[in-house]
């Protein structure tokens, strides 16, 4: 094994390792940022995702004259998980995310802007800051440009952290791994765990998160659960390890993501019965499990041409037009041939649908979020439920350091899915944002932190 020192060592350069490296040389600290993955650019969870970053009292919403607050966005956090998300991690958090989305654009030179034409289930204002495409690549393509003008930050791909030393209260250095199997320790002050959590590990999902376990995996391949190995072996605090994203709305078989923005904007899900199982709008986290309850775990999301064009903006969106995902039908009948229903049968349930939307009754799902009814010719794109990561892991402070038996381990920090997010127990706790929130929040915070500075 070869000697190496420096400030920071940050493991995985998604969100929250970009961060959390960021932050740190923003105030003088030498960083090293080992990556396991060659493919990260586009595999992470970062790269996958669809950019939105959540924040209650950013500036954009100040110029769009959205009298939002951290007060009321940690309000709707506490609602959506019924209280039971930690509180000093939402705290911290959702107070930190107005400086985390400008410092985003102003040190990070993210181009991030406010979505406002549709609000995610749960959110009380229009409060998620995304960039143009709604696309994570994007936004990881930026981080990691900034990263690439820092020549106080390295990062070293493929590399992996396989384990810590410490002298039992705190970090000294970091044991990290090339493919080849060469080993190295590298000497650190302190080390950021941002490798993500477990649920490219089908064993520990079936083990902790049973509900999901018959559904799409369609998160990053390096979310193997290295944090939380390295973690429980320090004698780490875990907490919340049932909690995931899921998501009710990824195309079958291709593969691309169909926008809940579809949903918020009127689109119901049927069945191959033709029969919708649900009110939509309570959150696509915890729609996987039902679509999946459907014949063969799979369902139809039907939408109209005023929604097609409402998610053209998504970069998914187009994806899914350009793999023909999107099929139309004229009529019910034609949409009844195109699911393999009883015309009868979607007449009937776009009818009540359509009565609910105009207000003229009520949804027999209790829906009442609709923007506008669904109007002939439909769209319809097949769709089963997946897991896009787990939510739970290493307990941490409010400036992202590891907990141990409730004591901060010095220099030891978590952030994104390796450490506990924000959404509590299961999926419904999930808020869209909460997964980038934590990575980047919780990475800003910890890099701070790792410099003297929160
Ligand atoms: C389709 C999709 C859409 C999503 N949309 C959104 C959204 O709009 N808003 C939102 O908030 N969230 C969204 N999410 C969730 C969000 O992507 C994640 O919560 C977030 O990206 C997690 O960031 P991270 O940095 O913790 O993990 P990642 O981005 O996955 O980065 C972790 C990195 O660590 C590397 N790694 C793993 N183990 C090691 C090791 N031992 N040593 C070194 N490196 C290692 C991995 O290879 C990986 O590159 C979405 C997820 C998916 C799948």
């Amino acid at each position: 094994m070869s000697e190496m020192f420096t400030d920071l060592l940050v493991a995985g350069a998604g969100a929250a390792g970009i961060a959390a490296a960021l932050a740190a040389s923003d105030l003088g600290l030498e960083v090293v940022v080992v990556e396991a993955k060659e493919t990260f650019r586009q595999g992470s969870n970062t790269a996958m995702s669809t950019s939105m970053v959540p924040a209650g009292g950013s500036r954009w919403q100040a110029a769009a004259g959205i009298d939002d607050s951290p007060e009321q966005f940690f309000d709707d956090v506490m609602a959506k998980t019924k209280g039971t998300a930690d509180p000093i991690v939402a705290k911290a958090l959702t107070a930190v995310a107005p400086e985390l989305v400008a410092w985003m654009t102003d040190r990070g030179r993210v181009p991030l802007e406010l979505v406002t034409d549709f609000q995610y289930p749960g959110h009380s204002h229009d409060r998620c800051h995304a960039v143009a495409d709604r696309a994570g690549q994007t936004l990881h393509r930026s981080l990691l440009e900034e990263v690439g003008r820092r020549p106080e930050i390295t990062t070293i791909v493929p590399m992996r952290l396989i384990d810590i030393r410490h002298d039992g209260s705190r970090v000294e250095s970091a044991i990290v791994e090339t493919p080849d199997g060469s080993r190295e320790e590298v000497g650190a002050n302190a080390v950021v765990l941002a490798t993500n959590g477990f649920g490219a590990r089908p064993d520990l999902v079936s083990q902790l998160i049973p509900e999901i376990t018959g559904g799409l995996y369609f998160g990053g391949d390096g979310s193997t659960g290295d944090a939380l190995a390295i973690g429980e072996s320090l004698g780490a605090d875990v907490e919340f390890l049932d909690a995931y994203q899921g998501h009710g709305s990824v195309a079958s078989p291709h593969g691309i993501l169909v926008t809940w923005a579809t949903v918020m904007h009127g689109a119901v899900l049927l069945n191959s019965d033709g029969l919708r199982f649900g009110n939509e709008t309570t959150g696509y986290s915890e729609y996987a499990v039902p679509v999946l309850a459907q014949p063969d775990g799979l369902a139809w999301v039907v939408l109209d041409e005023r929604i097609d064009q409402a998610c053209r903006p998504f970069a998914d969106y187009q994806d899914l037009l350009e793999a023909k995902a999107v099929r139309w039908a004229d009529d019910e009948q034609s949409l009844a041939d195109l699911i393999g229903a009883s015309a009868s049968t979607v007449e009937a349930t776009l009818s009540a649908a359509r009565s609910a939307a105009e207000g003229e009754s009520s949804d027999g799902f209790g829906r009442t979020s609709w923007e506008k009814p669904l109007r002939p010719p439909y769209g319809a794109v097949r769709v089963t439920g997946a897991l896009f990561h787990t939510q739970g892991g290493l307990r941490v402070d409010a400036n992202g350091t590891v907990l141990r038996n409730g004591t901060p381990f010095t220099g030891l920090y978590a952030a994104g899915g390796a450490a506990v997010g924000i959404s509590g127990h299961g999926a419904a706790g999930y808020l869209a944002g909460n997964g980038l929130l934590s990575a980047l929040g919780l990475g800003y915070l910890a890099g701070r932190d790792a410099a003297g500075t929160n």
